[in-house]
């Protein structure tokens, strides 16, 4: 088994990664675990519990200031993305120390901390700054064992990625796309922006770094039946990525999904078909990748469906008990080899636009300059 490499306080260290270093991808089997659960994950890298304290550093998104499309996603609350807000870094580290304070009050027992820049598209800004702020939280206190930052799969250039790789020689680093579907429609359905050409490119780019890649997958997008979730859940291997997340989908109130649930135009998957579609889902995916999430919410105020998304604790219980009442863990129906990466879904209407090669990134991302996400 993986020896913990890290302990609190100790100065921060390379860290194995799943598909690197000898990192034994099937302990959590050894462990009696259904499936390569996050939380176990982290516990025998560090040697203890490992919480996310979520930062906001002020990015906007491609998706909503007009760099490739404006609105966002039909399902994001981004009215706060102004592409003018501007975060100081000193609120960021603030955040992050705030954060870790709140979490030691909650939690006896806490071995180290991942700085998590969630909201928007973290990896959306110059380089030198993306750099300075990216180390700064490294360093904001030596319990902080890694950052996880949140961006999409056309948002990525290499320079980026090189940057990432770097911090990544010395620290944990999870770099997460939101993939979604691997089906072009229900990428344009959500208003994403861009297809999944994107996402087989970002991942052809970063597979073989030493950063982790994680990526978010929605279940229940309306149009996709079982077969297209599946379908998805079958390009996790071939793609590489080290690690998943899986959210229904849910509406938050003021969004374009909002309102077309409340209008009654879009059916949410019901409780007992979420559990079932995950559990096929994870045993479709190789036991190697971690799971980070097995449902998604949000604040009760402001959740309109599905209202069973709240019960996060109650909702993981059944999709173990699937498992058992299966028979069943993750892995159990992948097959080495059985599937290639494809573009799937994408077709004479669908090629990768010109505005997503990573020199067209570049460019935009230069541009974004003069909307520099922190004030230094
Ligand atoms: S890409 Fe992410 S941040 Fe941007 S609009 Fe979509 S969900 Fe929101």
């Amino acid at each position: 088994m993986n020896k913990p490499s890290k302990k609190p306080g100790d100065a921060v260290i390379s860290t194995p990664k799943p598909n690197v270093d000898g990192f034994d991808e099937t302990a959590w089997m050894d462990e009696g675990l259904l499936f390569n659960a996050f939380g176990a994950a982290l516990r025998r890298r560090f040697g203890g519990r490992i919480q996310r304290v979520s930062i906001d550093a002020g990015f906007t998104c491609p998706n909503v200031d007009g760099a490739v499309t404006r609105g966002g996603c039909n399902f994001c609350d981004n009215r706060s993305f102004s592409p003018s807000r501007r975060v100081r870094l000193a609120s960021v580290l603030e955040q992050l120390n705030r954060g870790i304070t709140s979490v030691r009050a909650r939690y006896n027992k806490v071995a180290g901390f991942i700085a998590y820049l969630q909201p928007a598209t973290n990896t959306y800004g110059p380089l030198d700054q993306l750099e300075t702020l990216y180390r700064a939280a490294l360093d904001v206190s030596p319990d902080v064992v890694g950052l996880a930052i949140g961006t999409r799969p056309d948002c990525v250039p290499d320079e980026v990625l090189d940057l990432i790789d770097a911090l990544a020689q010395q620290h944990y680093v999870s770099l997460e796309y939101g993939m979604q579907s691997i089906h072009d429609r229900s990428l344009d359905w959500m208003n994403r922006g861009h297809y999944h050409a994107s996402m087989v490119d970002a991942m052809r780019r970063s597979r073989g770094r030493r950063f982790e890649t994680c990526a978010h997958v929605i279940l229940g997008i309306p149009g996709e039946d079982h077969a297209d979730m599946m379908a998805t859940a079958d390009q996790i291997g071939p793609l590489g990525v080290d690690a998943v997340k899986l959210h229904n989908l849910y509406a938050v109130r003021g969004t374009p999904l909002g309102d077309q649930v409340l209008a009654g135009d879009v059916q949410m998957l019901d409780r007992q078909g979420y559990v079932s579609a995950v559990v096929d889902f994870l045993e479709r995916i190789p036991s190697r990748v971690i799971v980070e999430r097995v449902s998604g919410d949000a604040p009760p105020d402001f959740l309109i469906e599905p209202r069973w998304c709240l019960e996060k604790s109650a909702l993981r219980l059944e999709i173990e008990n699937e498992f058992k009442r299966r028979g069943t863990r993750q892995g159990d129906r992948y097959v080495a080899g059985a599937y290639q990466v494809t573009e799937h879904g994408q077709d004479a209407e669908h090629t990768v636009a010109a505005d997503q090669t990573p020199a067209a990134i570049r460019q935009r991302i230069g541009q974004s300059r003069t909307l520099p996400v922190l004030k230094f």
